[in-house]
């Protein structure tokens, strides 16, 4: 199902960034009629909200602002569990693709969802901590709170971090999406060391938990326009639910990744579990009622979260390994947010070391 993401009803802009020129592009975009206000102290205002828990009224109101704090953070990652050392830059704040399982909604509750317009200070400061450390890999992405490209025909962001990341070939940067908002980015040829992450799942699931995404046909074709322009694909299995079949299920998105693609294009594949905070099972219970993804058992796991049972849960990274490994051994595969019990039995080896990680990424994307 498609909605218009740019349909606000509000748009809510910090006076500083009043003539900014991300703002006037972003503006001038924006069809309907909008009530536009300008604001003096984002963090007030954002306080003086109303608490909304539904992402689709969230994504109604639109805050044009600057994002405070630290501008690349390493992912938290999960207590407990292996982390693959990925950083992230936050350009968005909420999402409009109502996916059940987000886990947006167990934090999120301002009602409104923030572009932030200023990204020369984002650019000033990863240039700074990148150049001074030239030796080490940074896999940079920023679909960590809101997909990576949903916003991009407002924003065009995109084009600005090809540019700005071609000069910086000690980083690999990651778009990650659930959209086909690819236009921008086949304006240019990959610079190399761009990846496009496209979250990849069951149609079944895409139809009933992905509900405002692009269909999974519909990436595919994005994943073949973008790698006739030399991007590298990046594949994210996450979340993998246990439905019915899952065995034929994931095989058949397999087998249909690669009637469009070929291994040789693919950097990189992670895969996860369907998990839950006690937090976003409140929220999925209450925003996405026809979900069926809570309907199965789960166990709580060293870092609070619940996941399926560990032999559920081997099984079915092993039918996503091996089906994934009959098309090419040499695939990159990582877990996202596992035991290391889990890893070793799944994948048959621990990325203890970092930089042992980060060289595997690297190497990944000459391929
Ligand atoms: S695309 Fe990602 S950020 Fe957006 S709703 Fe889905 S899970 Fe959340």
């Amino acid at each position: 199902m498609q909605i218009n993401f740019y349909d606000f009803q509000n748009i809510y802009i910090e006076e500083k960034f009043r003539v900014h020129k991300n703002t006037q592009k972003i503006l001038s975009k924006i069809e309907g009629n909008p009530k536009v206000s300008y604001i003096e102290d984002v963090n007030d205002f954002i306080k003086s909200l109303p608490v909304v828990y539904s992402p689709e009224e969230r994504s109604k109101n639109l805050l044009l602002t600057g994002i405070r704090g630290e501008i690349l953070r390493r992912c938290p990652g999960s207590s407990g569990h292996i982390c693959c050392n990925y950083y992230v830059i936050n350009l968005y704040v909420g999402c409009p693709l109502g996916c059940s399982y987000c886990i947006l909604q167990s934090y999120l509750n301002q009602n409104v969802t923030i572009i932030n317009v200023d990204i020369e200070n984002i650019f000033y400061e990863v240039e700074k901590i990148v150049t001074e450390n030239p030796d080490k890999i940074y896999r940079i992405g920023t679909g960590e709170l809101g997909d990576s490209l949903v916003y991009d025909y407002l924003t065009e962001y995109s084009l600005e971090f090809i540019n700005f990341f071609a000069n910086f070939k000690n980083c690999l940067f990651e778009f990650k999406t659930k959209t086909n908002f690819i236009d921008n980015i086949l304006q240019k040829e990959s610079p190399g060391n761009i990846i496009i992450g496209f979250s990849v799942n069951p149609e079944l699931i895409v139809k009933n938990d992905e509900v405002f995404a692009n269909t999974f046909e519909e990436r595919l074709i994005a994943a073949k326009k973008l790698v006739e322009k030399n991007y590298k694909i990046a594949l994210h299995f996450d979340p993998i639910i246990n439905i019915k079949d899952s065995t034929n299920e994931y095989a058949y998105v397999i087998e249909k990744i690669f009637s469009y693609i070929s291994p040789n294009d693919v950097a990189w594949i992670s895969l996860g579990t369907f998990r839950y905070t006690p937090n976003l099972k409140n929220m999925v219970e209450y925003n996405y009622q026809g979900s069926k993804i809570l309907f199965d058992e789960f166990v709580e796991c060293r870092d609070k979260k619940f996941r399926y049972f560990k032999k559920i849960r081997l099984k079915l990274y092993e039918q996503v390994v091996t089906n994934l490994k009959n098309f090419s051994k040499d695939l990159l595969i990582y877990l996202c947010m596992e035991s290391p019990a889990v890893w070793e039995e799944s994948l048959g080896f621990l990325p203890y070391e970092e930089k042992k990680i980060d060289l595997l990424f690297k190497n990944a994307i000459k391929r």
